[in-house]
């Protein structure tokens, strides 16, 4: 007879076998035991099956082929989240004296990524203008390995010609990512694109309710596989199978939640648009956003967060009362969620994008996320903060 503690750890009962639930099991582990000694390795290769926690579990796995699925790509790395994923994507394919054209309009931390960490590992980063398109060839470099795109761009929502871009870049031999977090990785094809390699932050749209972090890293090629796989595994960026759990749940309901997602948003910025207060919309779907005519011919929807610029004159102060006047509307970084946001960027040239970053806007720029409250009350909202604020009478 073993001792009882020993039994705790060597059980012989068993419930029962047989139970077939709707949704994906969580599955927890670090270790993943091995049938025998013969069989025992540390692949990353997803095709290797599983060898480590980190490298993956039952769970993570499942989100991976299912955003795979999703964006029409050959294999899917999930990482903690969405900032993981671009810092993936820049280690996979970018080594000293490489250089990277980045889209003036990126997601900031990306830019502080690229600023603060490649420059100090010897990569060279060049910001283009997002409307570049195939002039982006003047500032192609014999070194230039690898160009981003983010399509809109954060908070200043340019609509990026990928299409163009693309062509170009393999011209040149370099490799081509794309942010799509926007389009939830539905509304744009980014394969049929010419994109290489994209991610997205399941942060936004697939997890959905505000209450998780996580990215994702989804290749088309077998050499873009190799590299990001090995990168993925190197730098050890494994993800918490309760929130892939959560983004899984996610996925069941991306597609009425976008659908109603899109409609609430068009008419608060349809609204806003006719607004005295608003100088413009920059919504990829409204044609005062810039790029409009190439979201017209490469998506298929629109989501739930864009940007306003507010009436000529408005000054910080008031652009700020604006914000803190929405009673509907949370302060908080992040979108995608079911709940409607507002941010104030001011003055992005100096506080948020460094020297580099263009933006005539000044201090009158506020993103607003769009949640699943009524439209009409929102739009109401929005109206008496406007009011309330004063720059109506700015006009
Ligand atoms: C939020 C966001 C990210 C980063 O996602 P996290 O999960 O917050 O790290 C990356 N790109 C874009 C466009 C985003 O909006």
């Amino acid at each position: 007879m073993i001792h009882w503690t020993t039994r705790l750890l060597h059980p012989e009962a068993r419930p029962e076998k047989g139970f077939r639930s709707l949704v994906p099991p969580v599955y927890r582990g670090s270790t993943t035991l091995f049938p025998n000694a013969a069989s025992v390795n540390e692949s990353w290769r997803q095709e290797a099956g599983y060898t480590y926690g980190l490298h993956g579990t039952p769970t993570s796995r499942e989100l991976a082929v299912r955003i795979a699925e999703l964006e029409g790509g050959l294999r899917t790395f999930i990482t903690p989240g969405g900032q993981a994923a671009i810092a993936l994507i820049d280690m996979a394919f970018l080594s000293a004296g490489d250089h990277v054209l980045i889209p003036d309009s990126v997601y900031g931390p990306s830019r502080e990524l690229a600023d603060d960490v490649l420059r100090r590992f010897g990569v060279e980063v060049t910001y283009y203008p997002p409307l570049a398109g195939r002039d982006i060839e003047s500032l192609i470099k014999p070194n230039t390995r690898l160009v981003w795109c983010e399509s809109p761009g954060s908070v200043t929502m340019e609509v990026q010609d990928v299409p163009a871009i693309a062509a170009i870049a393999h011209r040149h031999g370099a490799i081509v990512a794309l942010d799509n977090t926007w389009s939830a990785g539905v509304f744009f094809d980014a394969f049929a694109h010419g994109v290489d390699v994209t991610m997205q932050a399941l942060t936004k749209y697939i997890g959905g309710h505000s209450d998780l972090l996580l990215g994702s890293v989804t290749v088309r090629t077998e050499a873009a596989y190799e590299r990001v796989g090995q990168t993925h595994d190197r730098l050890g960026l494994g993800a918490s199978p309760d929130d892939c759990s959560l983004a899984l749940r996610g996925l069941e309901t991306l597609g009425v939640r976008l659908d109603a997602l899109e409609q609430r948003t068009l008419h608060v910025a349809r609204a806003l648009a006719e607004h005295p207060a608003v100088a413009r919309v920059l919504h990829p779907a409204l044609p005062s956003c810039p790029g409009h005519e190439t979201w017209r011919r490469d998506f298929t929807g629109s989501t739930s967060v864009f940007s306003i610029v507010l009436a000529d004159g408005t000054s910080r102060e008031q652009t700020f009362a604006f914000v803190d006047a929405l009673q509907l509307f949370g302060i908080g970084y992040s979108w995608g969620g079911v709940h409607s946001l507002a941010m104030p960027f001011v003055d992005v040239a100096r506080d948020h994008g460094g020297p580099h970053r263009r933006s005539s806007y000044g201090d009158r720029l506020v993103r607003l996320n769009i949640g699943l409250e009524d439209p009409d009350d929102l739009v109401a909202d929005l109206d008496q903060a406007l009011r309330s604020a004063g720059i109506e009478q700015a006009v």
